[in-house]
């Protein structure tokens, strides 16, 4: 996961939710939550945010960075919108209520890969810390426009790293499995690094990408191989070219995978103090910006 600058919600997702809102608070105030006619809606509308979303992701999934086929892919709503699950005593427990007027809104939607958003993975799974209140729900009935503040969730003490919001570099870090090998033969896992990045790894199951993420890497060892080979027998010119190279493949590219895990590898392989040496310039945090057509 990387952060994610996604800019303002498209004219298709504001014309879905003006056409999708009134009769929702409608059946809301009928019947609640629960109604069928009222859960069908939630599923109504808010997949016109997918091509934005997929464009200014780079087609690439904003929880584990896997490039994706948009064609089946979902819309994920980072807050549920049919009841969120929170963790008590190890066990997932639904409360109801939450989040459904967040349907169309365009901060609390990603385009996601299939097994990050499914139920047992993400699915509605959205804890906060043990103790904390979750945002207001609207209350019955609705009477006229609903008020801002329900939704600004800053306030939320939620234990999931939301891309637009958060820096996953401070909270996910790849870190080599065995130090005692030669950097060519690493293998990388994915650790939180507070309790945060923690329940992201188990809310998404991001281990599960672990394999994909180390085929990933094994490219990006041998080119380092290769810049450590030219360091070694003093070539450094060559060597920059080659470290340029590396950055330019597995850091810079926004359309190349798993660039966190690229991050952490070149920064590891190659820390500060080793690449102040040899005049190797340092990797940029990775970011998504908008891309220059939008
Ligand atoms: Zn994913």
């Amino acid at each position: 996961m990387i952060k994610l600058e996604l800019g303002d919600e498209p004219h298709e997702l504001v014309a879905a939710r003006q056409e999708n809102w009134p009769a929702a608070v409608l059946l809301f105030n009928q019947h609640g939550v629960d109604h069928k006619e009222f859960r069908e809606l939630l599923e109504t509308g808010y997949q016109v945010a997918k091509p934005v979303l997929f464009q200014r992701q780079y087609e690439k999934c904003a929880f584990c960075e896997r490039s994706e086929d948009a064609e089946f892919r979902p819309v994920e709503h980072f807050r549920p919108k049919k009841g969120a699950q929170d963790k008590v005593d190890a066990r997932w427990v639904t409360t109801s209520g939450h989040y459904w007027w967040l349907a169309w809104t365009w901060s609390n939607l990603y385009f996601s890969c299939q097994s990050c958003n499914m139920a047992g993975k993400k699915g509605n799974k959205f804890p906060i810390e043990p103790g904390t209140a979750r945002a207001q729900t609207p209350t019955r009935p609705i009477v006229g426009p609903v008020t801002p503040e329900f939704f600004d969730c800053s306030m939320e003490r939620r234990l999931l790293l939301d891309p637009r919001l958060d820096d996953p570099l401070d909270h996910l870090q790849w870190i080599p499995v065995d130090r005692q090998l030669p950097k060519a033969k690493w293998r990388w896992t994915l650790e939180g690094l507070d309790s945060l990045g923690d329940m992201t790894i188990e809310v998404l199951d991001l281990d599960r990408r672990v394999d994909f993420v180390n085929r990933r890497l094994k490219g990006l060892q041998n080119l380092w191989e290769e810049v450590d080979l030219f360091i070694a027998d003093d070539q450094l010119v060559n060597a920059r070219r080659c470290w340029d190279k590396l950055l330019a493949q597995y850091i810079d590219d926004p359309y190349q995978e798993f660039r966190n895990a690229g991050w952490w590898a070149v920064d590891t392989l190659c820390p500060k103090d080793m690449r102040d040496r040899y005049g190797l310039r340092h990797p940029q945090i990775p970011v998504v910006t908008l891309p220059k057509a939008t």
